[in-house]
């Protein structure tokens, strides 16, 4: 059966109470970081996040109309910087396939901070794109990118893909971006157990030593289609005790709280990699994200079932004040902690599709 990625939005009543000022959810999380999907089309299907059975052509993608314009999204984005947003990541689908991106990009950059300080700008990206794309993106204000790489072997990236793209361009899109001054440039790696596991080391080893951070995400329960099973899931622990044998690993403190990856360095001096155990060990404690998806609705959790439309708002010609005050009340109400409370929820979930979690193509990564 095919999975409905959207799901009913909630309504957001705008009150008139304090418009910005920095904001705390409740359970004392911060409001530091706004991802945006531009799109949720994507030009590949990888088997953990896009199934070729599930996201066929008959698969219902938003229509154009549906989409947040560029200036939509600035504006959105002015009022989450108000209330101390600082870092923004553009995500997708495959944000680079969004038509003329480099201009949003542009936008976001020209938005004011309260502190003064330069908003952090990135974007995640398949790579695919980016060898056409790296220097047009950094004119425009962009600082860097993570690309998705999940194997070196051309056959095992080939098959994770799922339509047949070779290393070679996402490895030519990544020197691009690093010529590009796109760096240091982070590649995510998605471990899914007796598919691309066996890519850990020779991985590890092909980045080990150059300024390539390499990170590697534990498969997630996102979405309803991809079939997860908690038997590939390849712990973190497991992947460090692995590369440590051959090339020995210590642990460095995070660069700031909240951050998602657990930093390791290689004793020899050989560079960093990144662990991201969202399932293992869940960092939902100083989880200080939000999502707003291609169509306007925003959501408190990667793992939650029911969006907030803020569309309505935007075209029903609410003011800013408006906009802002729903934005403060729906953070402050916010106690999401689904990866701590993983098992619970999902087995909770059943087969009620009102219920059904939303896909990460729709939502970003
Ligand atoms: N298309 C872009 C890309 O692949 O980088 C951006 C969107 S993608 C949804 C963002 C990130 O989510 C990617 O690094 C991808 O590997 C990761 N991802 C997707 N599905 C996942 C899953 N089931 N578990 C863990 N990570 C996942
Ligand atoms: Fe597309 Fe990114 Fe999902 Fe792969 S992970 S299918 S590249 S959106
Ligand atoms: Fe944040 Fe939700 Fe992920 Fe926990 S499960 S880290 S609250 S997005």
């Amino acid at each position: 059966m095919m999975a409905d990625a959207r799901a009913p939005a909630m309504a957001v009543p705008p009150t008139l109470e304090a418009p910005t000022g920095l904001l705390a959810d409740a359970l004392g999380r911060p409001l530091h970081d706004l991802r945006i999907s531009v799109t949720d089309r994507c030009n590949f299907r990888c088997v953990y996040c896009m199934p070729k059975e599930v996201f066929d052509k008959n698969y219902p993608y938003l229509p154009h109309s549906s989409l947040l314009s560029f200036e939509e999204i600035a504006r959105v984005a002015s009022l989450f910087v108000a209330h101390g947003v600082e870092k923004i990541r553009l995500t997708g689908g495959e944000p680079l396939l969004r038509k003329d991106l480099e201009r949003l990009v542009a936008q976001l950059r020209a938005l004011p901070t309260p502190s003064g300080r330069p908003l952090d700008l990135t974007l995640t990206t398949n790579g695919s794109l980016l060898a056409r794309k790296a220097r047009v993106l950094k004119d425009a204000g962009l600082d860097r990118v993570t690309v998705s790489l999940d194997a070196i072997d051309d056959a095992v990236f080939r098959r994770m893909n799922d339509v047949d793209f070779s290393v070679a361009d996402v490895l030519n899109g990544i020197e691009a971006a690093q010529d590009a001054g796109l760096g240091p440039i982070k590649v995510n790696m998605v471990v899914k157990g007796g598919m691309n596991d066996d890519q850990v080391l020779p991985m590890a080893r092909h980045f080990k030593g150059s300024p390539t951070i390499l990170r590697f995400i534990e498969y997630m329960d996102v979405g309803a289609s991809n079939g997860w099973n908690m038997d590939e899931v390849v712990p973190s622990r497991e992947l460090v005790r692995r590369i440590s044998a051959e090339m020995p690993l210590e642990p460095v403190d995070p660069n700031y709280t909240g951050e998602t990856a657990a930093r390791w360095r290689y004793v020899d001096g050989g560079g960093e990699v990144g662990m991201i155990s969202s399932v293992t060990q869940a960092f939902c404690q100083d989880c200080s994200r939000i999502r707003l998806s291609t169509e306007g609705k925003l959501y408190t959790c990667l793992f939650a079932t029911r969006g907030h439309d803020l569309r309505e708002l935007l075209r029903s010609g609410r003011s800013d004040a408006e906009m802002s005050s729903a934005i403060a009340r729906m953070w402050r109400q916010r106690a999401d902690r689904y990866s701590e409370t993983r098992t619970l929820d999902t087995a909770g979930l059943g087969g009620d599709p009102s219920r059904r979690k939303i896909e990460m193509s729709y939502i970003g990564g």
